[in-house]
């Protein structure tokens, strides 16, 4: 029998005021070139398009960073470095060609994770939890800096990542399921809320209802987006590759790579529950706008701390560099 949850609202402990969450903030471990056929679709194969496509386009490899009263929590984890300095980092014969045809990457000595976390205020340390929104290179690099943490994604990603032409997929066992990792792998369950609909499953990750993580495969089996609840805010939903652009969601118009059907299917519940929640902030993986998006979505009052959180970390920063 299948056991039914209810989310309950993210609600204010007896200590805090604001509910759970106490900010939410975007930092980059560099950029990645990808062909415009990749992003905005096309109706070339594929492999065309990898070998031959000429136009690039730059994207962020954005990492979000919740602080939530229990800890720090991200929402994936960047690209690994090593892309960049380690010659042997993509698989030996055809599949490692077509990878360094389909992106070109730029990550600086400060673009790890662990920098750009100091760079943002906060240290590698505090991080409690990590949510993979799928397990792509992009995605999963920084997981050995956060060993200590709990690592979650959905079990189908996990099969995924098991089955036999993961490598294929950019989805590389060797760095993600890494002696000492403490993975988590959930299923999504039943759930009766109606502010939810039309998703029917889901998972509290943190058993308060201020983040959901809610199934939207399409780009890879297994993959999620996660819904954040703030009290007196936009809510935001964080859908990884889902798309690259919300105009493109909003357009209906699926990227070059994926499963289309799950991708339309996806898409359209994802803005089904916008229309549900008209404030509702839709933020890519790798959206340029992201940290644009967020400060428009800000309550006045967290605007204040994290401009003084800002300006703390870049002094910190500038003495700690000169
Ligand atoms: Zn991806
Ligand atoms: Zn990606």
């Amino acid at each position: 029998m299948s056991e039914h949850t209810t989310l309950s609202k993210p609600g204010n402990p007896p200590h805090e005021s604001g509910g759970p969450i106490k900010s939410v903030s975007v930092i980059s471990t560099g950029t990645g070139e990808g062909h415009r056929e990749h992003v905005y679709g096309s109706r070339k194969p594929a492999l065309w398009w990898i070998f031959f496509g000429r136009q690039w386009v730059s994207l962020p490899i954005n990492v979000y960073v919740i602080e939530h009263s229990d800890g720090l929590v991200l929402f994936d984890t960047g690209q690994d470095r090593a892309v960049v300095t380690d010659p042997d980092y993509w698989p030996a014969g055809l599949t490692g060609l077509i990878f360094r045809h389909l992106f070109k990457f730029h990550i600086g000595p400060d673009d790890t994770l662990t920098r750009q976390l100091e760079i943002a205020g906060y240290s590698v340390a505090d991080v409690r939890k990590a949510v993979f929104s799928h397990l792509h290179s992009d995605h999963i690099g920084g997981i050995r800096e956060i060993l200590h943490a709990d690592l979650v994604v959905s079990s189908e990603a996990w099969e995924h990542m098991l089955g036999p032409h993961s490598e294929r997929h950019a989805v590389f066992r060797r760095d993600i399921d890494l002696p000492g990792a403490k993975w988590q792998r959930i299923s999504f369950q039943p759930t009766d809320d109606p502010s939810i609909a039309p998703f029917t499953h889901a998972f509290d990750l943190m058993g308060d209802g201020s983040m959901v993580m809610l199934p939207t495969p399409g780009h890879l089996p297994g993959s999620l987006s996660m819904l954040v609840r703030r009290d007196g805010a936009p809510p935001l939903l964080l859908v990884g590759d889902l798309c690259y652009g919300l105009e493109l969601l909003e357009h209906c118009q699926l990227p070059g790579t994926g499963d289309k059907k799950e991708l339309r299917a996806s898409f359209a519940k994802v803005l089904a529950l916008k229309e549900r929640m008209p404030d509702l902030v839709i933020l890519p993986a790798h959206d340029p706008e992201a940290a644009e998006a967020l400060r428009g979505a800000l309550p006045r009052a967290w605007a204040q701390v994290q401009t003084d959180r800002g300006s703390i970390a870049r002094e910190n920063h500038e003495n700690s560099t000169r």
